[in-house]
């Protein structure tokens, strides 16, 4: 159903369409009652954890993903490198040789920014027979 003739809004709702707009929310700390709608401000914080909207606020340790408030482990902020080759030959992927086999396989290579942890991985994608 729209609203043709301009919508009946009660808040940030409206009561015929139920379409929501960003004004008049009702606030209730941190979260709309009635469109849900978070905002950062008026978190009810339990420990480091919102337990309106479930926004944390953990504050990591210098060099470790820990939290210094609650000692809670937080996930490491990791950048990731992929790179993909052929195992049998050791070049990019789509390099066609003479061998008959060959196995591709993804390297990802991920780095925490804040503790340096390192992560190595090997994933084989496929095995694929090549006719000479
Ligand atoms: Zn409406
Ligand atoms: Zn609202
Ligand atoms: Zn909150
Ligand atoms: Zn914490
Ligand atoms: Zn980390």
């Amino acid at each position: 159903m729209f609203c043709f003739f301009g919508h009946a809004w009660d808040g940030c709702k409206c009561t015929k369409c139920y379409k929501t707009r960003d004004k008049q929310h009702a606030w209730d700390g941190c979260i709309c009652l009635k469109c849900g709608k978070t905002r950062d401000e008026q978190h009810e914080w339990d420990g480091c954890i919102c337990c309106k909207c479930g926004k944390d606020r953990h504050k990591l340790k210098p060099g470790i993903c820990e939290c210094e408030i609650c000692g809670e482990k937080v996930p490491h902020s990791l950048d990731v490198e992929e790179s993909t080759v052929d195992e049998v030959t050791g070049q990019g992927w789509d390099y066609l040789s003479n061998y008959t086999s060959h196995e591709i396989a993804t390297y990802r290579y991920s780095r925490c920014r804040h503790c340096g942890y390192e992560l190595d991985e090997r994933i084989v994608e496929r095995s694929f027979e090549v006719r000479p």
